[in-house]
């Protein structure tokens, strides 16, 4: 009898005690979900030590960072997915790109057997030693693992001279429809809930890693890394005194002059918008807030690559052109505020040297920028 009591009590403890927690629980997470991915997306400490950061990198780690970056943007992954890789890569080879001399110490009769008999490690050793020939930062014999990410040619990763390109590997670990091996070895984009698990746990997800905590000891250095190598984390409202009282500012703030004004006629059409020159990589910030509704580097509508297109409401839009690939960091569907760093000045296209060409739409149809922005307070003409 005294046992049942016991056992009453707990249970009664448990359901006064624990399912409130749980219940918390739930309502945390749901809260936590709701708030786009479930990631510590805050970085404005990364953002005020970005000197520091660049100063602890070397050359072979920024060029390993900068692949994996660009890889991201490209797929129009967010910030998590980039802080995820770069854990990554952090942890496997402190971002740096290894060849492997196949000189592993594999014993036979141990458990090494359940990785790959002693028949396929001898091939596999053969295989990986070819990666001496590619340029590398170091020298690893973890089995054959190379690259910044440790991939394996014997596990599917890729072949050996593809490995050794961190654009290759960076394209491998976050997989995806886009990725080159289509689930198989599965990459971070083929994780279902990915965006649910914390940085260190969709790494170790990833890696097939037994070691999670090596994971968690990179996140924080991994979103100072992301901060300092990748212009778009920091800038975002980072002009604040620069937008007006109606909520606009200039585009390119740091430029004096239009090279080239609406209404101008060209051979056979009329220019559609304002010319504001500046030099290539100039940042191009958004002049007022809104939602991306088009980016995209191809010619189109008479226009030349690369184009992003904000709404802003009320039937306005602004048309930003002449960017280059790698400059454009505003993706169709972001919403972006006034100042945020959205493209940098480029010549791509139809164009005889650096500038933005500025186009503001009504309707879909295109008027006179100068004037539609110094009814907002600014002068496009002038800083
Ligand atoms: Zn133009």
């Amino acid at each position: 009898m005294k046992n049942k009591w016991v056992v009453t009590a707990v249970a009664v403890a448990v359901f006064v005690v624990i399912a409130p927690v749980l219940f918390m629980g739930a309502l945390v997470l749901l809260i936590f979900m709701s708030d786009e991915g479930g990631h510590d997306t805050d970085y404005a400490e990364a953002c005020s030590q970005i000197d520091e950061t660049m100063v602890s990198l070397d050359d072979g780690q920024i060029h390993v960072v900068t692949a994996i970056v660009d890889v991201a943007t490209e797929l129009g992954l967010d910030n998590d997915a980039k802080a995820i890789a770069i854990t990554t890569a952090l942890a496997e080879s402190k971002a740096r790109i290894y060849a492997n001399d196949g000189t592993h110490q594999y014993r036979p009769g141990t458990q090494h057997e359940n990785i790959m008999s002693y028949a396929a490690w001898l091939e596999a050793a053969a295989v990986v030693k070819g990666s001496l020939a590619f340029p590398h930062d170091q020298v690893g014999r973890d089995w054959d693992s190379v690259g910044p990410f440790q991939q394996r040619p014997s596990a599917g990763w890729g072949s050996v001279e593809e490995l050794m390109d961190p654009i290759y590997q960076a394209r491998a670990f976050f997989g995806g429809p886009q990725g080159p091996n289509q689930g198989s070895p599965g990459g971070l984009l083929d994780i279902p809930g990915w965006k649910d698990l914390t940085i260190a746990e969709a790494a170790q997800r990833v890696q097939g890693s037994l070691y999670p905590d090596a994971y968690m000891q990179y996140t924080a250095q991994a979103q100072n890394i992301l901060a300092a190598v990748d212009t778009s984390v920091c800038d975002e409202n980072s002009n604040p005194d620069l937008i007006t009282a109606e909520g606009w500012m200039h585009p390119v703030p740091t430029s004096s002059g239009l090279s080239s004004r609406f209404g101008e006629q060209r051979g056979g059409y009329v220019h559609a918008g304002d010319d504001i020159p500046s030099p290539s990589g100039t940042p191009i910030y958004a002049a007022a807030d809104g939602v991306v509704v088009d980016s995209h580097c191809q010619f189109k509508n008479g226009r030349s690559p690369c184009q992003v297109r904000v709404d802003h409401g009320g039937g306005i839009e602004t048309l930003y052109v002449h960017m280059y690939p790698s400059g454009v960091h505003a993706h169709k569907g972001d919403r972006v505020q006034a100042g945020q760093h959205i493209a940098d000045i480029g010549s791509n296209g139809n164009s005889t040297g650096p500038h933005l060409h500025l186009e503001v739409w009504r309707n879909g149809t295109p008027i006179n920028p100068y004037v539609f922005f110094l009814e907002h307070g600014i002068a496009l003409d002038r800083p």
